[in-house]
């Protein structure tokens, strides 16, 4: 017999709780500062125009229906995928160095690539991976269910609310040999904290040096500076020097296409005569992996990206609509930062303003965060991080009060 008698309860999800405990609370004044979603200025979701004109499109069309996709997904799709993360001119693409998946979203993208890795990658010798200090928790379920063994590296500075480069660094460059390295690509979750464009350079150098294997997850190209190009320049730096590596890519936040889970898989490979057979051999493995675990990836997310991503004029009308969702998001920044400051608040705010994307890590403790949902029902995560799409022009003075109560 299973004896599903001795299985341990697990603890709920720490996010997916906080969301079902902020919808029970029945006090007109809650904000929800938890979960990464995108809101407009009324805190109500916000369809992307763009996604809705895609949308009728795709209603209207009589040849679409509801088939299998292949196992790798929408081609349209991974294709563009590529050049959207890769940039339009990438040697890799024209090299034909890099295979592409379509995925369930960033978590599927995550889960494909860890799931490669502990298959094929360094076999026979001891693995590791290294995730920053904080991360993203679902990188720590996502690799332990894969049996890669993991650590961290250092990466917020609780002094500066910066980013620990120095830290963050040392310990890549004393990692084993051959280690995994996971990366934000940009808009860092949950901190909001970015390298610079020479620091990157530097930990591109520390990863060379040590033969270490980067894994970008990037989940908010667009949503960090508003510039898709700007947000993508530390994976293009990375395959400009030649490295081999993989990257996970979500649409969720940048299309709002949330539930939709369209996401895809990329692995890249370094230039060589025979990169090519090289990547044909990658995606051959990859294929099966996806097999087994979905078959073949959902097609109506993927469908509506791809409508988007492959015509020029709706890819315009895309970045517009990014820049409105990040230009709020900065416009609440500000606004926080200044309030805080009006209202004397002792500390520095300065943080709020320099961290960037869709997160802010304000620096109060977990007793400060309970406190301020018990007194003022605001919703953020224990160890103080607010998704700053919940601030909006109506609730932002409100909550640099509670704040400011908190913290004197
Ligand atoms: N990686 C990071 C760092 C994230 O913040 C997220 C979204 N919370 C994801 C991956 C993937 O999310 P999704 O599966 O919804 O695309």
């Amino acid at each position: 017999a299973f004896g599903a008698a001795a299985v341990p309860q697990a603890p709920e999800d720490p996010l997916f709780g906080l969301m079902a405990a902020y919808r029970r609370d029945t006090d007109a004044r809650k904000v929800d500062l938890g979960i990464g979603a995108y809101r407009d200025n009324n805190a109500k979701p916000w369809i992307l125009p763009v996604v809705k004109r895609a949308d009728d499109i795709l209603r209207n069309d009589p040849d679409l229906n509801h088939e299998y996709l292949p196992i790798a997904g929408l081609a349209e799709f991974t294709t563009a995928s590529q050049k959207l993360v890769l940039g339009g001119n990438s040697p890799a693409i024209q090299e034909k160095r890099v295979t592409s998946l379509q995925t369930i979203s960033g978590t599927g993208a995550v889960h494909l690539g860890a799931l490669f890795l502990a298959k094929f990658y360094n076999k026979g010798s001891d693995r590791l991976a290294y995730f920053s200090d904080p991360t993203w928790a679902n990188h720590f379920q996502i690799f332990s269910n894969v049996g890669l063994p993991y650590k961290t590296y250092p990466y917020f500075s609780h002094k500066t609310k910066g980013l620990d480069f120095d830290g963050m660094v040392s310990t890549i460059q004393d990692a084993p040999e051959g280690s995994i390295i996971l990366l934000h690509a940009c808009a860092h979750n949950p901190t909001g904290v970015d390298p610079t464009q020479d620091q990157w350079k530097k930990i591109a150098e520390v990863i060379r040096a040590k033969k270490h294997f980067p894994f970008f997850d990037t989940a908010y190209q667009g949503f960090a500076s508003g510039d898709l190009a700007r947000d993508g320049w530390a994976i293009r730096y990375f395959i400009e020097q030649g490295f081999e590596l993989c990257i996970a890519q979500s649409y969720a936040k940048n299309f709002g296409l949330y539930g939709e889970r369209a996401g895809c898989f990329h692995f890249v490979t370094s230039p060589s005569s025979d990169a090519e057979s090289t990547v044909k051999r990658v995606a051959s493995q990859l294929a099966i992996l996806q097999r087994s675990e979905i078959s073949n990836p959902p097609a109506y997310g993927a469908r509506i990206a791809s409508t988007v991503l492959n015509d020029p004029k709706l890819f315009a009308e895309w970045e517009a609509n990014l820049r409105e969702m990040s230009g709020r998001i900065k416009e609440m920044r500000t606004a926080l930062r200044s309030k805080l400051e009006e209202l004397g608040t002792p500390g520095t705010w300065n943080h709020i303003t320099d961290q960037i994307g869709m997160f802010s890590f304000t620096g109060l403790t977990e007793q400060q965060v309970l406190k301020i949902r018990e007194d003022a029902h605001v919703y953020m995560t224990k160890n103080g991080r607010i998704s700053m799409a919940g601030l909006n022009t109506n609730n932002v003075e409100y909550f640099a009060k509670a704040v400011d109560k908190v913290v004197r």
